[in-house]
């Protein structure tokens, strides 16, 4: 009987322990499961590190750039009637759809070269994730990259005025490409001099040399457009962005502004052939001096012709200045026709024809000295003495509101 008693105990712990056991458990999975839910409320789902909006590129740092950029891009959509505007509240399940399809798509993009996968993968998201209908997504400052040509004798001379003047509406964008190392300026740009070990001087080879890097860099980065200009440039950045969003970056865009009244012929040297007959060749090029802009589509066309220090090769065969070889290499190897934009300028145009009612509508202004009257803007400003060349004027006039632009523009 005790020995029967002792067994029902038994019985009855073990029972009793069994469900213990299970109420804990109970216990345990409800807490973690409040957990995940409360962790995803927070923090949203976890994408493996490339979610669509890591992928989405910086803006510029400076809240007054920023104001200027948004002012005017507001501006150039109404105007446009806001064709730009892709996603409207009309249709949100094309914008459901588009976020679906920019995942499933990106398998594929494993199948393009190694060397240029990320800039692809970049590139493909940010396109991907910016619109919602297949239109041309709208063109963000961040799509570029401007690169200056530059060389150590005018570092003090031209850079300072560019880094104090429309520099700072594009700091995170703009790349200075020059020949030395410099503490100075390095510090001043956070780091955006390009030393390119090419050489000094106003000649073909250097001057192609860091044509070619300029290229090459743009190559390596994730930006859809690349925007050349010289250092007696002033670029009218949040007019650049407007033009740019006038075109999609996956068609072969070549826009700028020729110099000359007609095509450029030249004579290729075919001496080394057996005919010995010189093969005349006819082309458009954009004066490098105006700037002009290339996009990423038309960049990839001309890798495998330009890429790899190949530029500088094509220079010495037509024997022609990098502005010149760029021509040659689109227009005649690849047959893509430059696209005339008038808002370019170098100062081989006379600069005081352009009105100042106009300025704002203008991309790029030059200025140089000849003989001895400068080729400059004819704008209001500070006096001659301190600003010869125009430059600081122009930009107090576009944006008065810049803290080294006098008062009495400010007030304008
Ligand atoms: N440049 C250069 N190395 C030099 C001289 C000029 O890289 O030794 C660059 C200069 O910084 C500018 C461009 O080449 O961006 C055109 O130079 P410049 O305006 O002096 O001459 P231009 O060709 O306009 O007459
Ligand atoms: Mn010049």
């Amino acid at each position: 009987m005790r020995c029967l008693r002792k067994k029902m105990s038994q019985v009855f712990s073990l029972t009793h322990r069994y469900k213990r056991t299970l109420q804990a458990m109970a216990v345990g999975t409800f807490v973690i499961y409040m957990t995940l839910v409360l962790y995803q409320n927070v923090y949203g789902y976890s994408s493996g590190g490339n979610s669509v909006q890591e992928l989405q590129y910086n803006s510029v740092d400076s809240q007054t750039a920023q104001d200027v950029i948004s002012k005017r891009d507001s501006s150039a959509n109404s105007a446009n009637g806001n064709k730009n505007n892709v996603i409207d509240s009309a249709s949100p399940s094309v914008v459901g759809q588009s976020a679906v399809r920019s995942r499933a798509g990106l398998p594929h993009i494993s199948s393009y070269p190694t060397r240029f996968d990320k800039s692809y993968y970049d590139y493909q998201m940010g396109q991907l994730s910016v619109t919602g209908t297949p239109k041309p997504p709208t063109t963000e400052l961040d799509d570029l990259l401007i690169s200056v040509k530059t060389t150590k004798g005018y570092h003090d001379t031209r850079l300072e005025m560019i880094i104090k003047t429309w520099y700072q509406l594009a700091k995170e964008q703009t790349w200075f490409f020059t020949d030395t190392d410099d503490q100075h300026y390095q510090k001043m740009t956070n780091g955006h001099m390009v030393n390119t070990n090419c050489s000094q001087g106003h000649f073909r080879k250097a001057l192609c040399c860091k044509m070619g890097r300029e290229f090459e860099f743009f190559l390596d980065s994730a930006k859809k457009w690349w925007c050349h200009f010289d250092d007696d440039n002033y670029v009218n950045v949040p007019r650049l962005v407007r033009l740019l969003d006038e075109y999609s970056p996956t068609q072969d865009w070549y826009l700028g502004k020729p110099s000359i009244s007609s095509p450029l012929e030249i004579f290729l040297d075919n001496t080394k052939s057996s005919t010995e007959v010189n093969k005349k060749v006819t082309f458009w090029f954009a004066t490098g001096g105006a700037g002009f802009c290339i996009s990423r589509a038309l960049a990839l066309k001309m890798l495998p012709i330009a890429g790899s220090g190949k530029f500088v090769a094509i220079g010495d065969k037509i024997r022609f200045p990098d502005d010149v070889t760029m021509g040659f290499i689109i227009e005649h190897i690849l047959n893509v026709p430059l696209t005339v934009v008038d808002a370019f300028h170098s100062h081989l145009e006379p600069m005081e024809f352009i009105r100042p009612e106009t300025f704002h509508d203008q991309v790029s202004f030059s200025y140089a000295r000849m003989k001895n009257e400068w080729n400059v803007v004819k704008v209001d400003g500070f006096d001659l003495k301190t600003d010869p060349k125009r430059i600081y004027s122009l930009h107090c006039h576009l944006y008065p509101f810049f803290s080294i632009c006098p008062k009495t523009i400010k007030r304008r």
